[in-house]
């Protein structure tokens, strides 16, 4: 498990709304899922997905795999857990339209980063850019009354926590990804990008 992965969940736990294990109001970002109408979420994950894509992509290759600090994520691992994220997201959608109430344990987020290297060249952020394009196309797909179909999420090994989630939601939760982890971006790029202070003469 990477610390970063579970200290950043734990935090979130701590200081945010939650229904059902997904976020309603955010501390950190401001991001409130009550007030997206669910009508304008597909279109603003694709444009939420080019700001963090152009945020990573201006970022000096040099700099992408750089941590802040031992226990906060690079640009390239914030990118690489939401391609995770994204992933998963398109899964839930994909089951909740198979399945009436599917019963669903989504990976744990900080496994799934220490899992493989995030890599720093341009591979990843194509690779982001085609989560988001496929979580679109899903969401698109959904049709009417296809936001109020339900998934059943089991969270255990995140948050203790079971319950039954709309598609809406999950829809407006990978919003909320994008949103915060977007800010977590240009955070950490200031932070590893600031010149060093000079020595005293
Ligand atoms: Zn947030």
């Amino acid at each position: 498990m990477c610390p970063a992965g579970r200290r950043e969940y734990r935090v979130r736990r701590e200081r945010d709304d939650l229904m059902a294990g997904m976020i309603t109001h955010c501390a950190a970002c401001g991001f409130d899922a009550r007030a997206t109408p669910v009508a304008h979420v597909t279109a603003q994950i694709g444009v939420w997905g080019s700001r963090v894509e152009e945020e990573y992509r201006d970022c000096p290759p040099a700099e992408r795999g750089r941590r802040p600090a031992t226990d906060r994520w690079s640009v390239s691992e914030y990118v690489l857990h939401l391609v995770h994220a994204l992933s998963t997201s398109r899964w839930f959608v994909e089951q909740g339209l198979a399945a009436d109430r599917p019963e669903l344990t989504p990976p744990d987020p900080g496994e799934s980063v220490a899992a493989e290297p995030a890599g720093t060249d341009d591979e990843l952020a194509a690779r982001f850019g085609r989560r988001v394009d496929r979580l679109t196309e899903v969401l698109v797909s959904l049709g009417p009354g296809g936001y109020e179909r339900t998934i059943v999420l089991g969270w255990s090994r995140i948050r203790g926590e079971i319950g039954e989630v709309p598609l809406g939601d999950v829809a407006r939760n990978a919003l909320h990804e994008l949103v915060h982890h977007h800010r977590d971006l240009v955070d950490v790029r200031r932070a590893v990008g600031a010149p060093a202070a000079e020595a005293p003469r």
